[in-house]
């Protein structure tokens, strides 16, 4: 424990040597090591049963020799629609060791948006399972695009009996029945071939592993590469945020998505390199997550502020043993104060807030878990991590004395660059920085405060809406003649999308009835609370509609009331 917190200090302190505290590491070698090191840790998936690091590992060489048998060689993608569960996990380090590039496909994915990220990442081979809401979509999706197998682990497998629970768990998943295709292939014939697996000759820093795909500052989704060092690097480095981590006795709630680079690093790479437990659940349900805390006497519970929030308003919140849970990481979102203080007053865990973004694997900063957490900061960079304030107008110049800029950091966890984007390479990255389109300031401590966004993103919960994404369906409405979508702060998900707009001439339609028709069309986290119909929007001295105005207006709004 001393000296997790001697190397954050001396880190912080002097942070440009990151390869001697992180030396290169491919995912294969971090998962080989650890199942060798910890054959009987186990993982538990949400119907209670165990696997072992022993099995996974078998499973793991089993999935990279079956790719191999497929014809997947170095490089090629490989894509994963999965929730969590354990196929997730074998699927995911399998296709590493076999030199594959690992692509996230969000289980919510609509089939055009999974059909996009298809074809800009070139992904060949997608796993999925056989349930209602993942199957008919993927199937569609290979079909239309130039995806060319899917492997498709069956739903009864992961859930011989309950049918009832598998209900409850997926909502719209029932089981499906696979097609006869010889381009649908069975998960478990996959794995039962069991021939030699080449493990592929990785070079850590600059093979990459996975693509990770984000907004960035604009909006138009791009694959954000993320090396085998980004990744075991990253995991290296959350491991410094929770210095209890790593002791052994660690059992992790994994119900952050896999998919999302958050619960990829904190939860995924950080619990298998420490040989931890880790308890799969498919979907956030409240009282699920707290009764899987107290039955399996969980440790950690890494998550967003919305979940917090969740739990600590839920009924059975007084009844629940929080005895064994020590440390619960928050990211995505600004973690109100008032969340963090009544959570560990309750749990009597420590809740510490970190900060980074899809680029970054993600975290570059943290609260400290002993000592200072200050209030409204996202705490210090993490070890190997250096951070650098430029101007908001000029990113290569420094701001104006004593104000806030943009935030830039450079380490070891900074991503090779988007995907076949050089263009949005040459955007973000300032030698070995990257910008991140936050706006802060760094104090004499060298805590990090987040104060404003340049990027027109909006951060509902965890989730990230871009308002170009919404204002392009409201065009599509023949009333709508100008459309502006804005975040207005909200007490549970930090910030929901609004839209205003202005209304061709003749048209009769209100801001609720614009509503109803916006909202079927778009993601769940895309909804607007509200359409304001207004006579004008406001423009810049080009004439462009700015949402700054609008964004200040409600700004003031919340905080009268
Ligand atoms: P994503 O790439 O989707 O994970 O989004 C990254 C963005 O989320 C960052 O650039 C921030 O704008 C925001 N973000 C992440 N963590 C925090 C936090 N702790 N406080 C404030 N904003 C955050």
């Amino acid at each position: 424990m001393e000296s997790r917190e001697k190397i954050w200090r001396e880190h912080y302190q002097h942070p440009t040597s990151w390869e001697q505290t992180f030396p290169p590491m491919s995912m294969g070698e971090m998962v080989t090591h650890s199942a060798t090191a910890h054959p009987q840790a186990h993982m538990i998936d949400f119907m209670g049963r165990k696997f072992s690091y022993g099995a996974m590992m078998d499973d793991i060489r089993r999935i990279a020799c079956g790719l191999q048998a497929m014809g997947v060689r170095k490089g090629d993608r490989v894509g994963l629609y999965l929730p969590n569960t354990p196929h997730y996990v074998a699927a995911y380090y399998g296709a590493l060791l076999a030199g594959a590039i690992v692509v996230n496909f969000s289980p919510l994915y609509t089939a055009a948006e999974l059909e996009h990220q298809v074809e800009d990442s070139g992904t060949k081979i997608l796993f999925t399972l056989s349930a209602k809401a993942l199957l008919p979509t993927a199937l569609k999706v290979l079909d239309n695009s130039s995806l060319e197998k899917l492997v498709v682990g069956s739903i009864a497998e992961v859930l011989p009996t309950a049918k009832s629970i598998l209900f409850r768990l997926f909502k719209r998943s029932e089981t499906v029945a696979l097609p006869h295709d010889p381009r649908v292939i069975r998960y478990d014939r996959l794995i039962a071939n069991a021939g030699e697996c080449i493990v592929a000759d990785i070079d850590p820093v600059n093979d990459v592993a996975l693509l990770q795909y984000t907004g960035g500052t604009t909006g138009t989704p791009k694959g954000a590469m993320l090396t085998h060092q980004n990744l075991t690097a990253n995991a290296r480095q959350a491991q410094a945020i929770d210095p209890h981590a790593g002791e052994g006795d660690d059992r992790i709630i994994a119900v952050l998505p896999f998919f999302h680079v958050f619960a990829n690093t904190c939860t995924l790479n950080r619990t298998v390199m420490n040989g931890g437990e880790m308890v799969m659940l498919p979907r956030f349900e409240a009282v699920q997550v707290l009764s899987a805390v107290q039955r399996t006497k969980a440790t950690s519970l890494p998550g967003v502020p919305t979940m917090y929030q969740a739990l600590l308003d839920h009924p059975a919140l007084p009844n629940i043993d929080f005895s064994s849970l020590r440390t619960c990481i928050s990211g995505g979102a600004p973690l109100p104060m008032e969340v963090k203080q009544k959570f560990e007053a309750v749990t009597g865990a420590r809740l510490i807030e970190g900060y980074g973004l899809t680029e970054t694997s993600p975290i570059v900063c943290a609260n400290p878990y002993e000592g200072l957490n200050k209030t409204g900061t996202v705490g210090q960079p993490v070890p190997g991590t250096r951070v650098k304030i430029v101007s908001r107008e000029d990113p290569t110049q420094p701001p104006p004395e004593g104000e806030p800029g943009e935030l830039m950091f450079a380490g070891p966890q900074i991503m090779k660059g988007y995907w076949n984007r050089p263009d949005a390479d040459a955007q973000v990255f300032m030698g070995e920085f990257l910008r991140t389109g936050d706006v802060g300031e760094v104090d004499d401590d060298g805590y990090v405060r987040i104060v404003d966004r340049l990027k027109d993103m909006i951060a509902v919960g965890g989730f990230k809406v871009f308002p170009s994404q919404v204002e392009s369906v409201l065009y599509h409405h023949e009333s709508v003649k100008e459309a502006l979508v804005i975040g207005v702060p909200d007490r549970y998900r930090g910030e929901q999308p609004k839209a205003f707009v202005t209304l061709n001439e003749g048209a009769t339609i209100d801001g609720p009835g614009l509503k109803d028709w916006l909202n079927p069309q778009l993601g769940k986290h895309e909804r607007v609370c509200e359409v304001e119909v207004r006579l004008n929007l406001p423009k810049t001295l080009v004439g462009k509609l700015s949402r700054k105005e609008l964004v200040a207006e409600e700004r003031a709004k919340a905080e009268q009331a």
